[in-house]
Order: C-alpha cells, then sequence, then structure tokens
C-alpha cells in the first residue's frame, strides 16, 4: 500500500472561515481521508506539525507568536498554501495597517463605543501585537496560494486533489469568480 499524504492546517489572524470553507469539501473528506492523514488540522488534535506534505496556512501575521508558529509550520511542511485574503494580503485584519498600533489598542480597549472597563490588557502571557499585520510570504516562502474570503470549499478541493497527484493546480475562471 502506498504511503499516504500528510497534511496540515493552522491559522494566523483569521476568523477561521478559511478553515470552514475547507470543512464544507464534506462527504470529500471521507474520500480524503482514505488517501491522507491529517496532522495538525481542525480534524485532530495535534499541537505542532510533525512534519507534513501539504501545509495549509488561514490567516495573516499580527503578533509573535503568529511568527513563531509560522516559522515552524513552514519548517514542517514540504509544500506550503496561504488560504484566503488575510494570509495572502493580510486581509480584514491588514485594515489596522494604517493607523498607528498604539491609537488601535486606546480605540478598542479605552475610549471605543461600548467599552466599560477600559483597561489596555498587558498579561505578559499575551503575545506582543506587531505594529503591522502582514501577509505571510512576508515571513516565509509560500509556494501556492488560494485567493478568496473565504476560497470556496470547490477551489480548496481543486488545488488540494491536484497537489496530491502531483500536478500544478489550475483553477478555471469559476473558482476564482466573485462577482
Ligand atoms: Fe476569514 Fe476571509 Fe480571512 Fe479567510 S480570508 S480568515 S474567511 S476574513
Amino acid at each position: 500500500m502506498s504511503k499516504k499524504i500528510r497534511i496540515a492546517t493552522t491559522s494566523l489572524a483569521g476568523c477561521f472561515g478559511c478553515h470552514m470553507s475547507f470543512m464544507d469539501i464534506d462527504e470529500r473528506l471521507l474520500a480524503l481521508a482514505e488517501i491522507a492523514d491529517f496532522d495538525r488540522s481542525p480534524l485532530s488534535d495535534i499541537k505542532h506539525c510533525q512534519g507534513c506534505d501539504i501545509g495549509i496556512v488561514e490567516g495573516g501575521v499580527c503578533n509573535a507568536e503568529n511568527v513563531e508558529v509560522l516559522r515552524e509550520f513552514r519548517r514542517s511542511c514540504r509544500i506550503l498554501v496561504a488560504i484566503g485574503a488575510c494570509a495572502i494580503n493580510g486581509g480584514i485584519p491588514a485594515l489596522r495597517n494604517r493607523y498607528d498600533v498604539g491609537d488601535c489598542l486606546e480605540e478598542a480597549f479605552l475610549t471605543g463605543i461600548g467599552v466599560t472597563d477600559p483597561k489596555v490588557p498587558g498579561d505578559p502571557e499575551l503575545p506582543l501585537l506587531l505594529d503591522k499585520v502582514h501577509p505571510i510570504h512576508e515571513v516565509v516562502k509560500v509556494d501556492y496560494s488560494i485567493p478568496g474570503c473565504p476560497p470556496s470549499a470547490d477551489t480548496i478541493w481543486a488545488v488540494l486533489t491536484a497537489l496530491m497527484e502531483g500536478n500544478e493546480p489550475q483553477l478555471p475562471c469559476e473558482l476564482i469568480r466573485y462577482d
């Protein structure tokens, strides 16, 4: 029996919507489980990737922990795929890049609408916020990108199956249209 392909996913500064879209491949997950093992992913409880063929990253890089997780993930994955707008260009979290990070914290925790207990969280356990949100290609080498917010399950499936078969992913127009 041929060795199973190993797939991992991770989420950085994103909303988990790309992961939900991945899970939307629905019954195809069963077919996938026949030929692939899941490492770190929503389908396992593995916290650190053990060494994978395909690694999928959702979300951009907004704090020091994201940098650490992404670098470790890159070291562990033969092929790295950026999934969704946040991983590719920072997406919605990167809307804060035009403002000073101190002003963002002040608005969110001290003066913004709905703040009832004004205090900027300062627990040393919290990861250090970066002054900008970065797309993942600014931190590690990315092999493939799947555009969308989120990409559809069919688009994710098309890329995944091509990579598993050792082919270059070819996305037809209808899988990357958003109008
Ligand atoms: Fe969520 Fe869209 Fe970012 Fe994916 S690209 S993590 S769906 S905001």
